[in-house]
């Protein structure tokens, strides 16, 4: 069971209960919960367990209601699973470096260890350093794909695998699937108690200032981090907005092929470039490219005020920056840069 996993104290924790969660019929006079009663639009709280939402997520990835996180991004979900999971100065979490730098950081913060089985040199999962370097304190393991510097999908294969045969949690960090000519997890979430998927409305869907990360895990996992979250964790505007942005799917589906053709474009026009030696293969809206002197070229180009991300002093990285699709003006403004220096 799943539930074994779990920190006794979070186990036994009661949550708060807040006024909204214990009334759960219609009624004309809401007295319960201290709020300003003059209309503003967002005199009322929201609602704690984001329902309308919810169902609007679920409908679209084809997934329960009740198999649905949401958090104030993808962050706090990594936050949560990590403070529900491991105990602080006892249990650790695995990663795959070069990877996304949130589950070192929450782990940090809670005082979980991390260890990390590195990628390949071409940035794949290597599975048997993987499987050898999971022990008895390992309670969760963080994968992304695709994998954010490298920019590719990993082998699914090998994270079947590592579901399979690893008793802990497994975290596949799905935020820049849409970009990628696959599916990704979500389909076989029923499949696995041990699977826990992250999303974002912050890429494909453009709505990086709404904060809306989605979390998808088996409902008994969901229970639980639900249990733990501030009780009005995504606000009024952010739920409002964001279900309204879910009927966009057009516009959303527009973007990503627009986006598409132009990080095919953007690859060729990177490789007739003396300063770049390798661009590596993209699953995701942006490339890593290694370049003659990452370090300097980084700081031409932010002379000419184009900011990219220098991840030269990241492991398997050296000399690389990671460079995000713009549009066709911007990603030509920088190909005219780098030409020019
Ligand atoms: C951008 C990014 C996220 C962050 O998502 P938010 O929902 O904006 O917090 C999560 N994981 C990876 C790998 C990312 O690159």
């Amino acid at each position: 069971m799943i539930t074994d996993l779990i920190r006794k104290n979070i186990l036994q924790l009661k949550p708060y209960s807040a006024a909204r969660d214990e009334f759960k019929g219609t009624a004309q006079v809401f007295l319960d919960a201290n709020e300003n009663p003059y209309d503003t639009a967002y005199n009322r709280y929201p609602d704690p367990l984001q329902v309308k939402l919810k169902e609007s997520i679920a409908h679209l990835k084809g997934v329960k209601a009740l198999e649905i996180f949401l958090g104030n991004g993808s962050d706090e979900a990594i936050d949560l699973l990590i403070r529900a999971f491991c105990e602080p100065n006892q249990d650790t979490i695995l990663i795959t470096e070069p990877t996304y730098g949130m589950y070192s950081v929450c782990a940090g913060v809670n005082s979980v260890a991390v260890v990390s089985a590195p990628l390949t040199p071409d940035f794949e999962i290597d599975l048997p350093l993987v499987l050898s370097s999971i022990t008895f304190t390992t309670k969760i393991i963080f994968l992304c794909s695709p994998n954010n510097p490298s920019g590719n999908l990993l082998d699914k294969g090998k994270i079947e695998h590592i579901i399979k045969h690893f008793h802990g949690l497994v975290v596949i960090d799905e935020a820049y699937i849409d970009f990628a000519n696959d599916l990704g997890f979500a389909p076989s979430l029923s499949q696995y108690s041990n699977l826990v998927i992250l999303q974002t409305l912050s890429k494909a869907w453009g709505l990086a200032g709404l904060r809306l990360g989605m979390c998808f895990a088996s409902e008994e996992l969901i229970q639980v981090l639900t249990k733990i979250k501030y009780p009005y964790n995504i606000n009024t505007v952010t739920q409002e907005l964001t279900y309204a942005s879910l009927m966009n799917t057009e516009k959303k589906d527009a973007w990503i092929a627009e986006i598409l053709t132009e990080r095919e474009k953007l690859q060729q026009a990177l490789l007739s470039i003396k300063s770049v030696i390798k661009v590596y293969p993209s699953d995701a809206n942006f490339l890593l490219v290694k370049m003659v002197n990452a370090k300097s070229t980084y700081h031409n180009l932010m002379k000419k005020g184009i900011v990219v991300r220098d991840r030269s002093s990241i492991t398997q990285c050296e000399d690389c920056l990671r460079i995000t699709i713009g549009t066709p003006n911007e990603n030509q403004t920088l190909i005219e840069a780098l030409k020019n220096l």
